[in-house]
């Protein structure tokens, strides 16, 4: 006889199904065993949404980690812009930016931070307190590369129009 409270109607089912752990148990094996194509529909059901929830799990740890990068180069910015900082680049994608060590002692200071870099680098300086500014700037990696490699971007030292000319009899590749 059910009840009409909702909590007593739900409590007599609680303690139903407590006193018939087994029989419940039987019959849903017995059910899972008529039923083959219902039972794979609700498991494909159950995969979607582990792997929906694994996404929107994944995009959340991603929109984090971008805010702590963009709070982090905001503190390197001279003028609080976050962009490349090569007088000829206006690369502002956060995930192209990266902390260009002006003094070329990238690996000392890592070393000093103990840690590879990526966002436990940044961590670590946000945890200092944002510090030796003057000898940070914000640059794009492409911009990062060409001054490891040559000194200088090639953006400050191109002339020519014809890039390619330009680059095959200046620079030694
Ligand atoms: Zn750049
Ligand atoms: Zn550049």
């Amino acid at each position: 006889m059910p009840y009409k409270d909702i909590e007593k109607n739900r409590e007599a089912k609680r303690k139903y199904q407590r006193q018939h752990r087994i029989q419940i148990a039987l019959s849903n094996k017995e059910w899972r065993k008529r039923n083959p194509e219902k039972v794979r529909k609700y498991q494909q059901t159950a995969r979607q949404k582990l792997k929906m929830n694994k996404e929107r799990r994944e995009q959340d740890i991603r929109n984090k980690i971008n805010a702590e990068k963009y709070e982090m180069f905001s503190h390197y910015s001279p003028d609080g812009s976050v962009r490349c900082m090569c007088p000829g680049c206006s690369e502002n994608n956060l995930a192209f930016l990266q902390l260009h060590h002006i003094y070329n002692d990238g690996g000392a200071h890592r070393k000093l931070l103990r840690c590879n870099g990526g966002i436990a680098f940044y961590r670590k300086l946000r945890s200092q307190g944002y510090p030796h500014k003057e000898n940070l700037q914000i640059m794009c990696g492409n911009c990062n590369g060409a001054i490891q490699h040559y000194g200088k971007c090639i953006h400050e030292t191109e002339k020519s129009n014809d890039k390619y000319t330009y680059a095959i009899t200046e620079w030694d590749w």
